[in-house]
């Protein structure tokens, strides 16, 4: 018997057709004589019936969740009183006349049907060929692939081409370990997996392939949560002679519009908004800021500096900063719940959090250190009306700690759970400094620093701003990019600055260094983190849920095992020895 149609795809219309469907026992019901199976494919699911009188479809009777069967028949209507409008194929069935079992199942670990409730993500994960039969992770598969397949089309149709780069290759470094493989050739040699094809990309715009694109795996070996995979997918791309970065920013926009438009039928509006590291920071704390929902940042240090709270008053005249959220309706808060507010206040760095309950008597514990005007004069800067809660910090670098009150209010009160909000954010830091004070590369160390600040490049270079941007929606990262340096004497002296002497430069980046002496045009480029965005576009919350063989958050696959220990005389072959 071969397959004629998919379960799912019939309707009222075939009624009367001859058909042939395989497909899994999703489960069986034994009725008067009778036997209902409902059957299941990539397309859904249908019901069979088994007449009880025909002898020759006796082991109907013996079928189990999970069997493999195909069977031909005769599609009919459901008997009034058992149609299902809840399913697809709610108003027929169909009548078997032929049942052949393909191959029978162990009893699955768990229900594909369930909603995962009757067992753990590790047993889903070991027994992923059966959970992949979810339909929840049909669907997330099957986005995941019209995503790559609408961002392929995209580029192509925009004159880029798709080239694979080396997956044994050379350290990358975009600020994570590399997974080094042991080369059998070289003993003591190692190939890094590539933590993104940075270089590659930018010889192929010195190769002259001037648009460059590809879905690519990166491997990076981090400590992982729920939306990090040590390894993971991105879009990667690289353009010659840009306009600028307005000109990856457009193709970026129209690449993530035509995605939106025919997967989800949303239409995004572009371009998309803009806002500097600067001002993300100021007004957000935030170099991702969800914008979705306002409580921007109040800076109040002018309305309280001199005030007779020495905590305000420091912290001005010491050149920090006093700073607040208003939180709307938020006044009613319990005594705990601001306690906990300020648990997330100070574990982002701040020393201490004052509040102001606005109702119709002022609750706070300032009243007790302000005169009645300062504390006005702080209620109408932040606009304040009854109902509202003002919580304020002070010193030197609050503004990630009101960004952390930002979110905790937004998740408290359920803010922002709807929409797509797309960002930019440009110009960050080209430098910030490591956990031993060193000068490192904010994004990567090719990338270029601002024209505007190369003149206080040597005296203040934490103070130069870089050609990086970072794509974000709705609060998270998606990508990040920039415009590249592409002359040998910059990229020198970058790596100079970041403490890499010429000799390591040489050793690690020469071929690099190399090819941009050899006519090295501008460029710039991005990455998109398509697992994320297929995640998000999904509804879900792990990334595990949109790939399809995941790692744990230990990097373990319960499915395969991997990774293994292996035996002496491999590691020998490899020119390795174990410790101890
Ligand atoms: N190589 C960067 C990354 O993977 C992206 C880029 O600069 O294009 O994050």
């Amino acid at each position: 018997m071969n397959r004629s149609h998919y379960c799912a795809r019939l309707s009222a219309q075939d009624i009367g057709q001859q058909v042939s469907l395989c497909g899994w026992v999703k489960r069986r019901r034994d009725l008067g004589g009778l036997t209902f199976v409902d059957l299941r494919d990539s397309s859904g699911v249908i019901q069979l019936i088994f007449p009880g009188e025909d002898e020759s479809l006796g082991e109907g009777h013996t079928l189990n969740r999970e069997d493999v069967i195909c069977v031909s028949g005769v599609v009919r209507p459901r008997s009034e009183g058992n149609v299902n409008s809840e399913m697809v194929t709610g108003e027929i069935e169909v009548q078997v006349e032929k049942l052949e079992i393909l191959n029978r199942s162990l009893t699955p670990p768990f229900l594909v049907e369930g909603d995962g409730s009757d067992t753990t993500e590790e047993t889903r994960l070991r027994y992923r060929y059966v959970d992949l039969r979810r339909e929840r992770m049909q669907r997330n598969l099957r986005l995941r692939h019209r995503v790559f397949h609408t961002l392929r089309s995209f580029f192509t149709d925009n004159d880029f081409v798709e080239i694979e780069t080396p997956v044994l290759t050379k350290s990358t470094p975009e600020g994570a370990r590399d997974f080094l493989v042991p080369s059998r050739f070289s003993p003591g040699s190692f190939y890094a997996l590539p933590q993104s094809p940075q270089l590659f990309k930018q010889l192929f715009m010195i190769g002259g392939m001037d648009r460059y694109f590809q879905l690519v795996k990166c491997f990076r070996d981090e400590d992982l949560r729920a939306d990090r995979q040590p390894e993971f997918t991105q879009l990667d791309l690289e353009i010659s002679f840009p306009r600028g970065k307005d000109e990856v920013f457009a193709l970026l926009e129209g690449a993530i519009q035509r995605t939106f438009r025919d997967l989800l039928s949303v239409d995004l509006p572009t371009p998309f908004p803009r806002l500097t590291h600067a001002e993300a920071i100021a007004r957000f704390g935030s170099d991702k800021p969800d914008l979705r929902f306002g409580m921007e940042i109040i800076d109040i240090s002018q309305v309280v500096k001199g005030c007779s709270f020495r905590v305000f008053s420091e912290a001005v005249a010491s050149g920090g900063k006093v700073a607040g959220i208003r939180a709307e309706g938020c006044a009613g808060y319990s005594r705990k719940q601001i306690d906990q507010l300020q648990g997330v206040a100070v574990r982002a760095g701040a020393k201490g959090m004052s509040y102001i309950k606005v109702k119709d008597e002022i609750s706070s514990p300032l009243s007790k250190f302000l005169s009645k005007e300062s504390m006005r004069g702080i209620i109408e800067a932040f606009s304040a009306k009854n109902g509202d809660l003002i919580l304020i910090l002070a010193g030197d670098g609050i503004e990630q700690g009101l960004g952390e009150l930002r979110l905790a209010i937004a998740r408290k009160e359920k803010l922002a759970r709807e929409g797509w909000n797309f960002l930019w954010v440009t110009d960050f830091p080209l430098f910030s400094l490591d956990e031993q004070g060193h000068l490192t590369s904010e994004h990567h160390p090719f990338t270029s620093p601002h024209a505007d600040d190369m003149k206080i490049i040597d005296e203040s270079p934490l103070c130069v701003r870089s050609d990086a941007y970072d794509l974000v929606l709705n609060g998270i990262e998606m990508g990040s990019g920039s415009v590249r340096i592409h002359s040998r004497d910059m990229q020198e002296k970058i790596f100079r600055m970041l403490g890499i002497s010429q000799e390591k430069a040489e050793e690690r980046f020469g071929f690099f260094l190399h090819a941009l002496e050899y006519g090295a045009p501008p460029h710039a480029g991005f990455a998109l983190g398509v697992d994320r965005l297929v995640m998000l576009m999904a509804g879900e919350e792990s990334l595990r849920d949109v790939i399809a063989f995941p790692k744990t958050t230990t990097g373990t696959c319960p499915l395969t095992d991997a990774p293994m220990p292996v035996d002496d005389a491999q590691l020998a072959e490899l020119g390795l020895m174990r410790k101890g």
